[in-house]
């Protein structure tokens, strides 16, 4: 039966989730509160990775985090603050990194993965987005120590066991793949498994195709509350006036938990603030490459190169840290021979925040207290990669159909 479905927010999330919904039939309607050109689903690495089974919260982490506690230009940073939430969300995460807990969690990511990435293949076949950047050279783990080498050497083993393709190169064979890299580099892991697009390329389609398949985007307006009736949501209040809906969906990022509070729905979530530099001239990049000591991402786009990185805990806020994206830039610099960044495209670095869950899964389903709700959040490093899935999920379960996988894992109320 077809359905008016409010979805709140128009990041990858709200997107994907309008394109499978309209898809089935259903009447859709994304609000959002800023002009949808900026924030996560624009500024990041653009890599759709299967290869990325170890969830955030793993085995050590939490001591990194403290060890970079006050130093805010290292690639994790925790800012020291007594907000209840984030401590708590701390205490979730520090419970979530156990090795147990991070066993049960590879084989699910590695799933949903490999299932949106069918499902990115599959849109770039429909035509519906035109034919936007979508390249299978796979994804590069460049090290320059040992003790990194033999750290990913353990991962590349774990995905090659789930059927995934990867490979280690050698300093020569790297060489072949991708020149102009700096002679300190020893080796790589070559995960052929994974893809890339251009962020911008594709949210810009959606943008364009939603509209034209019926779908009705509102920019500049801000939901700031709740209608219901017993358990049952029957619209949205925004600051452009109210929208009933039968369904919604909470596809909010970071601002989720703020949402989700006015409903009585508690979500453990953090903003984790990442950074990108553009760019827009010949680089000698050619195969998206993870810069393993420097925990900077690099993408040859469609039309310039991107630089990424940072993992930063200091709350809402889109204060950018000088700083650390010059940090971003001179690590990079130490890869690759002749690649210089200019103060200018430093001077254009923006940020977006990843929402994060303490244990790196999502938050995909419904939550018990209200039958018509449905969450779409948390998807911390991954979200781009897991877009495609998490609308078609979104979409069985509102259209009462079998979801693609199990997604008990996904659980919006589940105990850490
Ligand atoms: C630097 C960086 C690099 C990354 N690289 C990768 C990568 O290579 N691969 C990968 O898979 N993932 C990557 N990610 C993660 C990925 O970008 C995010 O997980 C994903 O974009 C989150 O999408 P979203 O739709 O949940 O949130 P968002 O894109 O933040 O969208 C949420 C939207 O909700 C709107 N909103 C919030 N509150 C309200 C309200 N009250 N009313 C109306 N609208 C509201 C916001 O305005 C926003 O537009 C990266 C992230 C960063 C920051």
């Amino acid at each position: 039966m077809a359905k008016n479905v409010v979805v709140i927010g128009g990041g990858i999330m709200g997107l994907s989730s309008a394109y499978y919904l309209q898809k089935s039939g259903h009447q859709v309607v994304v609000l959002d509160k800023s002009e949808m050109n900026g924030g996560a689903s624009y500024v990041n690495a653009g890599y759709l990775t299967p290869s990325h089974i170890v969830p955030l919260a793993a085995p050590g982490m939490m001591a990194k985090g403290l060890k970079y506690m006050f130093n805010s230009s290292s690639p994790f940073y925790l800012k020291p603050r007594f907000d209840r939430d984030f401590l708590k969300w701390a205490w979730y995460f520090h419970r979530s990194s156990t090795r147990q807990k991070v066993e049960r969690a590879i084989p699910v990511i590695a799933r949903i993965n490999v299932l949106s990435k069918a499902l990115y293949e599959e849109m770039h076949q429909s035509g519906d987005l035109g034919n936007f950047q979508l390249e299978k050279k796979g994804l590069l783990m460049l090290f320059k120590s040992e003790e990194s080498g033999a750290e990913e050497l353990e991962v590349m083993k774990r995905v090659q066991g789930l059927g995934l393709e990867a490979k280690a190169v050698d300093k020569v064979e790297l060489r072949e793949l991708q020149p102009g890299l700096n002679s300190d580099i020893q080796g790589g892991i070559h995960y052929l498994c994974d893809a890339h697009t251009t962020p911008t390329q594709l949210m810009e389609r959606f943008k364009s195709f939603l509209p034209q398949a019926g779908v009705e985007i509102h920019t500049g307006t801000t939901v700031t509350g709740f209608n219901s009736n017993g358990n049952t949501l029957t619209g949205v209040h925004t600051t452009k006036g109210f929208f009933e809906a039968d369904e919604i969906v909470m596809a909010s990022g970071a601002w989720s938990p703020l949402l989700s509070k006015k409903l009585g729905v508690n979500l453990p979530l953090q903003a984790g603030k990442g950074y990108r530099i553009d760019v827009d001239r010949p680089t000698p990049v050619r195969i998206p490459a993870i810069l393993m000591e420097a925990k900077v991402a690099i993408t040859p786009m469609d039309g310039f190169t991107r630089l990424a990185g940072t993992m930063e805990f200091s709350g809402i806020n889109h204060h950018i840290r000088k700083n650390r994206v010059e940090a971003i830039a001179r690590l990079t610099e130490q890869y690759y021979d002749a690649f210089k960044i200019e103060p200018a495209e430093l001077q254009s670095a923006a940020c977006g925040l990843r929402p994060v869950t303490p244990d790196g899964l999502p938050y995909i389903g419904r939550v018990g207290s209200w039958k018509n709700l449905c969450l779409a959040t948390g998807h911390a490093m991954m979200g781009w990669s897991l877009g495609p899935v998490t609308g078609k999920l979104i979409t069985e379960i509102i259209s009462g159909d079998k979801p693609s996988m199990e997604m008990t894992a996904f659980h919006p109320e589940r105990r850490f």
